[in-house]
């Protein structure tokens, strides 16, 4: 078995280093950001000092992806998340029983383990801290790999990491999880490797996010999808534990007039004028204040250039390979797949053939995990360009059929119970759109039920209206 070091504790971190654990390997995990999780959920929300995560505190969605892998992977992190007060939420329990022809034993795939970012974050540390042969070494930050001997074929071999400390740690294997802001690229070129390839482009949405809580620890009733489109804007109506919820407004970060959002009593007026979604605002508001993201990127660096690894050694999993605009909530759930992939790579490849190993990672990356994120990617996209037309005052016709079945699907969802289980799969980041699309009958459903996509009535303002709102 081998001794791996994981650079970063984040959720691709803390999952990596569980399941590397129990594989038998011997892992550390060095987290720069020095704070151990604290005891209870509010404390984790109100004071875990968090600052290599920026999105910490911005509202998150487990999906139910998460749930799946943690109850197959890491069942006890479950228990620790529900003695945290996560909730179990499966929106097929909460539709009408006509819209699904009544809840059937394998709709339960559709649950999700709720919670906020910091009470899911915290409930991995504590399994991590009943995990032998892991170690998570809080306030160590990693700023250079080690090299031995002379690179093949300009290849150089990664042996360990050294910290800021000076301290050097050696390893057969090194995990890179440090998140979208990674410095691998920097550091591999540090080691002379070749730069890896990268995708970066700026996503060009902007969350406002707000958390509320419930008198009474119930969560609001779902009247429309969790993630709605509404004309140029986005609402995000998220269940989380201990009866909070997290509630998100994305914008276009060019709509100028949106950054009004800022404010609180804008935001709460604006929220307001969305019918469907409006009592979501009736809890009491957990901050005084509104959470701002913006400049989110879209990144994904390739590791294999030319046919050949930059370095081997050292292999990226979850944001540092890729992330996106995470308005479709799949980032800990594709982080996590991806986790396990490297977990099932190392049951079957060597780590004395780190050429081998590097390249297989390669394959096993395009072939689990690439298909989500070009799904995500190609969701935003086109997202985007639609918000952006309606700025513009123009109709979003890109003449792109992917584009047009996927409005449909969402539209013939609400008609057939089948597309309805088709569409929540893609959404519950189950199956990627392709694969629901091929299942029998399916394909032809949306084409009949969804044809009228563009005539569904929206119940909410419109632009000129949404303007008036925001500019109060
Ligand atoms: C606004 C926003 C909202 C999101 N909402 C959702 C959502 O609803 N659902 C969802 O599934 N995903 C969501 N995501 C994505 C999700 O947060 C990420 O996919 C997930 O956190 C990735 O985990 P990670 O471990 O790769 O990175 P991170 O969780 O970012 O962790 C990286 C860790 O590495 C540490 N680190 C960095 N450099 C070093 C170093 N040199 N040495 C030591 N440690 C280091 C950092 O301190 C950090 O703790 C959202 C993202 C954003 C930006």
């Amino acid at each position: 078995m081998a001794r791996i070091v994981v650079i970063g504790g984040g959720i691709g971190g803390l999952t990596s280093g569980m399941l590397l654990a129990r594989d038998g390997h011997d892992v550390a995990v060095l987290e720069r950001d020095g704070a151990p999780p604290p005891e209870s959920p509010d404390e984790a929300w109100n004071g875990w000092e968090r600052r290599g995560v920026n999105q910490f505190r911005m509202i998150h969605l487990f999906a139910p992806r998460f749930r799946a892998l943690l109850e197959s992977e890491l069942p006890d992190v479950v228990a620790e998340a529900e003695a945290l007060g996560a909730i179990r939420y499966n929106p097929m329990r909460l539709v009408p029983e006509e819209m699904i022809a009544g809840y059937r034993d394998t709709d339960d795939e559709y649950t999700m383990v709720s919670a906020r970012r910091p009470v899911m974050e915290s409930a991995l540390a504590r399994a991590c801290a009943n995990t032998p042969r892991l170690e998570v070494r809080r306030g160590v930050t990693v700023s250079e790999l080690l090299t031995a001997g002379e690179p093949t074929n300009g290849v150089p071999h990664v042996v360990g990491v050294r910290t800021d400390a000076g301290e050097e740690l050696r390893a057969d294997l090194v995990v890179d999880a440090a998140g979208r802001r990674s410095s691998l690229p920097a550091m591999l070129t540090t080691i002379g490797a070749r730069a890896p390839e990268e995708e970066l482009e700026d996503s060009g949405f902007m969350y406002y996010g707000r958390h509320f809580r419930s008198a009474d620890g119930t969560i609001p009733p779902l009247m429309c999808g969790i993630l709605m489109p509404w004309g140029t804007v986005s609402t995000l109506t998220l269940p989380c534990d201990n009866g909070t919820w997290g509630l998100g407004i994305i914008a276009s970060a060019k709509d100028a007039t949106m950054r009004g959002l800022k404010d609180v009593d804008t935001w709460m007026r604006t929220w307001r004028s969305f019918p469907l979604v409006a009592h979501w605002a009736e809890g009491e508001p957990l901050d005084d204040d509104v959470a701002i993201m913006a400049k989110i990127e879209d990144r994904h660096r390739t590791f294999v250039v030319d046919g050949s690894p930059v370095a081997t050694g050292v292999l990226a999993v979850a944001d540092s390979w890729a992330c996106t605009n995470p308005s479709l909530g799949r980032g800990a759930s594709i982080g996590f797949m991806h986790a396990v992939a490297l977990r099932d790579l190392l049951r079957v490849a060597s780590i004395d053939f780190p050429m081998e190993l590097a390249q297989r990672w390669h394959e096993v990356t395009e072939a689990t995990v690439e298909p989500y994120y070009r799904a995500t990617l190609d969701f935003d996209r086109h997202r985007l360009a639609e918000i952006d037309a309606g700025i513009e005052g123009k109709a979003y016709d890109p003449g792109d059929p992917q584009y047009e079945i996927a409005q449909a699907l969402q539209s013939a969802a609400g008609k057939d119970p089948e597309v309805f289980r088709a569409f929540l799969k893609v959404a519950a980041v189950l199956a990627c759109p392709e694969e629901v699309l091929a299942e029998p009958g399916i394909f032809d459903k949306v084409v009949e039920l969804g044809a009228g996509w563009r005539e569904e009535p929206v119940f909410a303002p419109t632009r000129e209206e949404l303007l008036a709102i925001v500019a109060g």
